[in-house]
């Protein structure tokens, strides 16, 4: 396996990279190996990596070019502004934008030859943009098929085809997809999903019968793909395509399912040291409100990240990994720190090594997991590792480093 050295980002690849004071760890080794997991289950349908709201925090530029060079077919932002960063930075795979404005770039877009998904207005702004430059905007059309956001719907979609289909024939726009977003498809057992692909397939033909020929329908996000394979026609949910985000990023979007169940890898690690150890009584009170007291002498460890690194201020409890032991959080979550209960006096002795110690916060491996924070907060994973701040810099490995992260069956790439 190549192991680079770590790069902070986005600061320009130097020699020497000092070790950060807390960094959000992304292996992109990792990120690959969830790739192709993520590719064989697809297959042959073809994969769309969706790096929107910067690769859910871990980064979008480094995180595109790690899933095409391990066969991803296309990228999936929400917005138009997050594709031309992508190809700002020189990224040239299909990309496609699906959330816009009415104050949208459409016209920057298509300089760009960024696909645009269109769920109803948007087609005369995106036919407009294309006029204007000459080109033909490729889209993909959006049916609400029950999830109740964006999407036309059932009602709209006959006029939202036939309009697409005069743009069409006047070489303004070319429908190259057809797709729909599901609600519930982290829950397998729910009707609704099958009830949803059903009325994708309507709407494809009636896309068919005013004649479009889009190439590319497609609906699995990542429990969608990660639960088809237990469907009666798997075919119906992978489709032409999936759009998988968090499974890329090696998080489960099942509650009762772990990363290491669907051989995935978590890419990201929250890490910092611990810069405080002291020794106190019964009876101290911890961070603001003293909501927790000690109730026998022990020590404390503080971990300077909190909610302004995107430490949710409610998730008190929360696990923290030092020197190999994983402790809960107590007291309330801080704006730039957090308390760990060591459970014990005298820990602060130099021996005992704790002043300067790795303090984890969610990693893959034997740390704790992004969702254990989760569920301390009230959330799920996806909200943990995107609302990490940008106070806490990207720092990019590949593979688990020294300390092995991930177990060792990971640990070699398979053939791409
Ligand atoms: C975010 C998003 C996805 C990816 O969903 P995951 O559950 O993260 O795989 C797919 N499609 C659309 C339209 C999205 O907004």
């Amino acid at each position: 396996m190549n192991r680079a050295e770590p790069v902070l980002s986005p600061a320009p690849a130097a020699a020497f990279a000092p070790p950060a004071e807390r960094s959000a760890v992304v292996d992109l080794a990792a990120v690959r190996h969830n790739v192709r997991r993520l590719r064989g289950l697809a297959a042959p349908a073809r994969l769309m990596a969706v790096v929107k709201a910067d690769a859910y925090g871990h980064g979008a530029v480094p995180v595109a070019r790690a899933v095409l060079e391990a066969g991803a077919d296309a990228l999936g932002v929400a917005h138009v502004g997050e594709a031309l960063e992508l190809r700002a930075a020189g990224i040239t795979a299909p990309v496609l934008a699906w959330l816009h404005t009415v104050d949208t770039d459409f016209r920057a877009a298509l300089a760009q030859d960024v696909e645009i998904g269109v769920s109803g207005w948007e087609l005369t702004p995106v036919a407009e943009a294309a006029r204007a430059l000459g080109v033909t905007a490729r889209v993909h059309l959006k049916i609400d098929t029950g999830l109740g956001r964006n999407g036309a719907t059932e009602q709209q979609w006959p006029r939202l085809v036939a309009a697409a289909a005069e743009a069409e024939a006047a070489g303004l726009v070319r429908v190259v997809g057809i797709f729909t977003h599901l609600a519930v498809a982290d829950d397998p057992a729910r009707p609704e999903t099958g009830e949803q692909l059903a009325r994708l397939r309507a709407a494809v033909d009636a896309a068919r019968a005013a004649g479009l020929r889009p190439a590319l329908r497609h609906a699995a996000n990542s429990p969608g793909l990660l639960s088809a394979a237990g469907r009666e026609r798997p075919d119906e949910m992978v489709l032409d395509m999936v759009r998988v985000g968090v499974s890329l990023y090696g998080l489960s979007p099942f509650p009762d399912r772990t990363p290491e169940d669907l051989d995935l890898v978590p890419a990201m690690t929250l890490r910092t040291t611990v810069n405080a150890v002291k020794e106190v009584p019964a009876g101290q009170g911890v961070s603001y409100g003293l909501n927790y007291v000690t109730d026998r002498p022990t020590t404390l460890a503080l971990v300077p990240l909190g909610y302004a690194d995107g430490v949710p201020r409610v998730g008190t409890g929360g696990p923290v990994r030092i020197n190999g032991r994983t402790y809960p959080e107590v007291g309330r979550v801080a704006m730039d720190q957090i308390v760990v209960d060591l459970g014990a006096p005298g820990l602060s002795a130099p021996e005992h090594g704790l002043l300067g110690a790795e303090a984890v916060l969610f990693g893959a491996g034997q740390n704790p997991s992004a969702t254990e924070w989760a569920d301390a907060a009230g959330t799920i994973n996806y909200e943990i590792v995107t609302r990490v701040s940008p106070r806490v810099p990207r720092l990019y490995v590949d593979g688990p480093g020294e300390g092995g992260q991930r177990p060792a069956e990971h640990a070699d790439g398979e053939p791409a």
